[in-house]
């Protein structure tokens, strides 16, 4: 059984995952395809994050930072899984660098694509240098250049921010919400009214999502404080009138055409399915859902699995998703990793106990005491560390309990804290899988596990 855990890409997701196993002192491999980590907020050059206010380059930056450094993660850049086979426990997976992994499961963090406006041409994208994303004018902000225009890099008088570019568009096949648009967009608005107060920014929605307690916090505080206009509107395109960029289309609340001049117009990209899912359905044996993002188990007790047992899956691998709301998947995707190596180490521990038990009888049959009070820890381990000293090296009796009670070490030093400190790590990280089947099988009552806990003597007694 492996005790690695792969997880298969390094934005907010991936990162988030890694360092929760890390944290525990679960071995990872970290593998992205790209140069540097950090995903879509670092690739992509995002400013300020919504909701926190924190630069995408310190904040996730930080996160990129101690996964860098710490040394239970072996991070592989510039690398893609090509072949992948096994079961869980014990799957095997081939990379793009030559290198090969055994791990025990899989978390995908393969996030998203972010939609190319070309594909809604309608609209101006490319055919006018000062039609551009927020992805462009959150460069334009991080980079501390300013938010210009691209046609000669003067500052906007006017700036269009037209929302759902992308996304809630069954003409162009993406009928899904990408969730975190609305909020960015009026994020983006108030910084482009705190850099060029001059500059009037308008925002032109189907429906405004800044859902949860965005409302107040952006879409409330973008109007009320900074003056961003919101106009409920359908836009049929956008052109060139040989000076400005003309905006046409119906403003749907009056019920009137409307044909306005801009400086700026900045298309709200949404979220794609990573391009690369295809692929990665078919190395990994994952099914993908209609959209064609990864399709997750659709059940509450598995919020993280997805159609094949041990791989997970989380952040905006399964669809929109935010930032925080990616972090806290990774660790929950995190846990069911943890999840299946325990599982495994169990089933270990339990052919431990049944040689453990096999060998006392061999070794002390009617030697074992039939009733014992303990006072101590190291009395309670006793007879089992007698025992496992009698065995002869390199036998697969022993060689079968000590991984299996290596396997256990976590589960061990959870419980049983003062232990680690005790004796030999080795030893005393040992006997978790039978503390716990002296529990099931040998009817040990434990009086105080708070005195096991804090260090201090203990009684206990079994009865055989
Ligand atoms: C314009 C815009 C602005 C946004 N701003 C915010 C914001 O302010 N606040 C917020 O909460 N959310 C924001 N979001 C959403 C945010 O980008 C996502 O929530 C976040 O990036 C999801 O993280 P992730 O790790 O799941 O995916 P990603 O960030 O997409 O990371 C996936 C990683 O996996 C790697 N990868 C992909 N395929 C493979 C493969 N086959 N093999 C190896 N590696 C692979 C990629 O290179 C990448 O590093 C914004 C989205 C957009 C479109
Ligand atoms: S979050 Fe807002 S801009 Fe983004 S797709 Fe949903 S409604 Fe449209």
């Amino acid at each position: 059984m492996s005790q690695s855990v792969l997880v298969v890409g390094a934005g907010p997701t991936g990162l988030s995952a890694a360092r929760s196993l890390a944290g525990i002192g679960q071995h990872v491999t970290l593998i992205e395809k790209e140069d540097i980590l950090g995903g879509a907020p670092i690739l992509s050059g995002y400013a300020r994050l919504v909701p926190t206010g924190e630069w995408a380059s310190e904040a996730i930056g930080q996160m990129v930072q101690s996964v860098e450094q710490n040394p239970s993660i072996d991070v592989q850049t510039l690398t893609q899984v090509i072949d992948f086979h096994g079961e869980p426990g014990n799957f095997k997976a081939v990379c793009s660098n030559g290198r090969s992994f055994s791990v025990s499961s899989v978390i995908l963090a393969t996030g998203f694509t972010h939609f190319d406006s070309i594909n809604k041409p309608e609209w101006g994208f490319g055919s006018h240098p000062d039609v551009v994303t927020t992805t462009q004018v959150e460069q334009m902000i991080s980079s501390r250049q300013g938010v210009r225009c691209l046609s000669d890099g003067r500052k906007p008088k006017r700036v269009a921010i037209l929302l759902c570019v992308g996304s809630r568009d069954r003409q162009i096949g993406r009928e899904w919400c990408s969730k975190i648009c609305c909020t960015v967009s009026a994020n983006l608005a108030m910084e482009i009214r705190e850099e060029l107060p001059d500059c009037s920014v308008y925002i032109y929605y189907m429906d405004i999502r800044t859902y949860g307690l965005y409302e107040g916090q952006f879409y409330w505080r973008s109007q009320e404080e900074f003056k961003v206009k919101y106009i409920k509107a359908r836009i049929a395109e956008v052109t060139f009138d040989g000076k400005r960029v003309l905006l046409k289309g119906e403003d749907t609340l009056v019920k009137r055409p409307i044909s306005i001049p801009f400086d700026l117009v900045v298309h709200a990209i949404g979220m794609d399915p990573n391009v690369d899912n295809p692929e990665i359905s078919s190395i990994f044996g994952v099914e993908l859902e209609p959209h064609g993002f990864i399709q997750k188990k659709p059940s509450y007790n598995s919020v993280v699995g997805t159609s094949r047992d041990g791989i997970f899956v989380a952040g905006a691998a399964v669809g929109p998703e935010t930032i925080d709301d990616s972090i806290a998947q990774g660790q929950a995707a995190a846990m069911a990793a943890l999840g299946i190596i325990n599982q495994a180490a169990w089933h270990l521990s339990n052919f431990a106990w049944t040689s453990w038990i096999g060998v006392n009888r061999s070794l002390f049959r009617r030697t074992r005491p039939r009733r014992q009070n303990f006072i101590s820890m190291e009395e309670c381990f006793a007879t089992p560390l007698k025992i496992w000293s009698r065995l002869p090296k390199n036998s697969v009796a022993l060689k079968s309990l000590l991984t299996a009670l290596t396997a256990n070490r976590f589960c061990f030093n959870q419980h049983f804290p003062i232990a680690t400190r005790s004796v030999s790590s080795l030893i005393f990280t040992a006997p978790a899988p039978l503390c716990r089947r002296f529990e099931e099988d040998w009817n040990l009552h434990w009086k105080s596990m708070d005195s096991i806990l804090s260090g201090k003597q203990f009684g206990g007694c079994w009865t055989m």
